[in-house]
């Protein structure tokens, strides 16, 4: 099983990956946030052990980007910051447990196992469902009227972005720093764009449309009231 540990402490880090190593994992190791993003985004591990406080990207914006492109793999939380605030924040973007250093390598162990028990034992897929349209989050496909619909990543969160949050009206600033990691410029009409292409793809072929405007506050996706087929 592949574990992804991403620690900017030589010495712990070090430690980490010959404990695990031991204990029979595979075990890949990076030192600082980037890496750990890039290598958690692209591969595939059975657990990602985050510490929080890195100088680059930290362990919380690692889980975060993680869980909003779908990718539900367990995540330990490795800090030295023992506040309960901290704790919270960690578990509510998405972080499955949390050890709180200096701990002890043992009970390390004992976490990232019950953490890959639960992770083997839940169901991998997981889809968003509106009406007709559906968005496979484990395949990363979407589909309306069982048509696939072919989909850029950033129209992919998008999309995803708006299901979860089925008919909540979402500002174009909140989007803008959800999918594009940027500070909303009233000026670039980045998200209109991204709407009208994604409009195109799931809504312009079919009567019953799903994403709407709301004027001068941003967007929703929502099936209409009746459920007319037809
Ligand atoms: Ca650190």
């Amino acid at each position: 099983m592949r574990i992804l540990i991403v620690e900017d402490e030589l010495k712990t880090g070090d430690y980490l990956k010959q404990g695990l190593c031991e204990a029979g994992f595979n075990v890949t190791l990076a030192r600082n946030g980037l890496d750990g993003f890039h290598l958690a985004m692209t591969e595939s591990f059975a657990l990602l052990i985050l510490d929080v406080m890195l100088p680059d990207v930290s362990g919380l914006r690692i889980v975060q980007s993680i869980r909003e492109a779908g990718n539900m793999t367990p995540v330990l939380f490795l800090s030295a910051l023992d506040t309960v605030d901290d704790r919270v924040r960690g578990l509510e973007l998405g972080a499955d447990d949390y050890l709180v250093k200096p701990f002890a390598f043992n009970e390390l162990l004992a976490r990232a196992r019950t953490l890959l028990r639960r992770g083997a034992s839940q169901p991998a897929v997981q889809r968003l469902q509106i009406s007709d349209l559906v968005l496979d989050l484990g395949k990363r496909q979407a589909l309306r009227q069982g048509k696939k619909i072919t989909l850029t990543q950033k129209e992919f969160a998008l999309l995803e972005l708006l299901m979860r949050r089925e008919g909540e009206v979402l500002p174009r600033s909140l989007i803008a720093s959800q999918i594009w990691d940027m500070n909303f410029d009233s000026d670039t009409n980045v998200i209109d764009v991204a709407i009208r292409r994604l409009r195109g793809k799931i809504d312009d072929d079919f009567s019953q449309k799903l994403i709407h405007t709301v004027r001068g506050m941003g967007y929703k996706i929502e099936a209409p009231l009746s459920d007319d087929s037809n």
